[in-house]
């Protein structure tokens, strides 16, 4: 048997580098909210194979639904011959996100994927080219995507990256909004769009927004509500469509299927992947039947898109969600987690901010709370000392300086507890070796 560290030299000779490491681990198995490693250690789990795992690793009846749907039918290519788990899959897709009235769906095979095909559907629809996004954005490795993440680290070199994408700022309120009520903050940065509106793109131009409501690699920013209910409106007044990127946010994370259910607004697209098939490769983009309807038969799809097996473990994982009562668990666990996090920043200076929504919970650390400035090495030190004690933590944000917890909401109080029990006593060491 292979152990890690050999594991890892074969990784290293092999694999390019540009894949990155972001957690120096390695996994032979894993259930629950558990980890085996290639040395027999058995690990805590708060990264949720970034947030893929909502259902927890190898939930039953989804690999069961995977073994049969395997002896069945592994491909046909659905352009090719139309089988039942695609058709299905996207039937409850527009049950659960209806867009204020019809939906319709397209299955895809990544979060990468439904953001293109999202954009590309939304060009269709209106005939306009431009694209506005947000700073600290992340919406994947494909060009479109890569264009559309704002942290340059992700995208060093890889350019030109695609024409008629415009940034504006997110509505970071520990960041950005000051002493403003949420209120003020969100009428001002409405304003400030109106204004980027006459300097940067003219709305007639621009086909789409597209937002996380909590930015997932940014550092699970929330925007505010009335922020979102104006961008609504804006959208409306000038013919934009508003796309709703779902897919680290989505499938009971925030404590609702979706996000966007938490802010009264229906969005004209959203973009779904990570824990709707529990770790099988598949996405979907879901939207108001005009729009999706909009896009000419063979502009989007693709050999595996919406492969039976997948199709199989999504509507499996689906099910078990709601047999396990998988939003009602993510607002429970938030809370947990978000009041260890409140009462650790107690006493531990460096925690400058705590914030979430549902189980989407992170805490910012910074040098110091009035400048705010980012601390990345004790966030470092933090996860490094984590993982010696047995528990994957994963940062996030632009400057490496947050903490965010996705771990799967099956996880069980035990392993929860212990795994907050090694934050706590984590950020004590940290502290006292560097003396703060
Ligand atoms: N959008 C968001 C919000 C994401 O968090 C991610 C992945 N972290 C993506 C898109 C890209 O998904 P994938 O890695 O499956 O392409």
């Amino acid at each position: 048997m292979v152990n890690g560290l050999q594991l890892f030299e074969r990784r290293q000779n092999a694999v390019s580098q540009g894949v990155g490491v972001f957690v120096p681990t390695t996994t032979k198995s894993a259930r629950g909210a558990r980890i085996t490693d290639l040395d027999g250690n058995s690990l805590i789990d708060f990264g949720g194979g970034i947030g893929v795992v909502n259902a927890g690793h190898c939930p039953p009846p989804v690999v069961k639904a995977i073994q049969e749907q395997a002896e069945k039918l592994l491909h046909t290519c659905f352009h090719i011959s139309t089988y039942e788990p695609y058709v299905a899959l996207c039937e409850r897709l527009i049950n659960l996100f209806p867009h204020g009235g019809q939906a319709k769906a397209m299955l895809t095979n990544t979060g990468a994927e439904s953001v293109e095909n999202a954009i590309k559907i939304a060009r269709q629809a209106t005939k306009r080219p431009a694209i506005i996004c947000y700073s600290d954005a992340f919406h994947g490795r494909s060009m479109m995507g890569m264009t559309l993440t704002s942290k340059i680290n992700y995208k060093l070199n890889c350019g030109p990256f695609a024409p008629e994408v415009y940034r504006l700022d997110f509505p970071n309120v520990y960041r950005r909004a000051g002493t403003r009520s949420e209120s003020q903050f969100a009428a001002d940065e409405l304003r400030n769009l109106e204004h980027f509106c006459h300097t940067h793109v003219d709305p007639e131009s621009v086909a789409a927004i597209i937002i996380e409501l909590v930015q997932g690699e940014g550092g699970f920013n929330v925007a505010p509500i009335p922020y979102v209910q104006g961008l609504r409106h804006f959208c409306d007044r000038h013919g934009i469509l508003l796309i709703v990127d779902e897919v680290q946010s989505g499938f009971c994370r925030t404590g609702k299927w979706g996000a966007y259910q938490h802010y009264g607004i229906e969005p004209d697209l959203t973009t779904w992947a990570k824990s709707m098939g529990s770790g099988m490769p598949i996405g979907a983009v879901v939207g108001k039947r005009a729009i999706m309807d909009a896009a000419t038969p063979g502009t989007i799809g693709g050999t595996y898109l919406g492969n039976p097996v997948c199709c199989a473990a999504a509507l499996a994982t689906i099910d078990y969600m709601q047999d396990q009562q998988l939003n009602q668990r993510a607002v429970a666990l938030g809370q947990t987690v978000m009041d260890r996090f409140r009462s650790m920043a107690e006493w531990a200076q460096p925690i400058g901010d705590v914030r979430g929504l549902g189980a989407m919970v992170a805490m910012e650390l910074v040098r110091d709370r009035k400048t705010k400035t980012p601390h990345p090495d004790l966030c470092e030190r933090l996860c490094a000392l984590c993982l010696e004690r047995g528990l994957i933590l994963l940062k996030a944000g632009g400057d490496k300086n947050i903490i965010r917890v996705l771990s799967p909401l099956t996880i069980s109080e035990t392993d929860l507890k212990e795994g907050l029990d090694i934050i706590e006593s984590s950020m004590r060491l940290v502290l006292e070796e560097a003396h703060v």
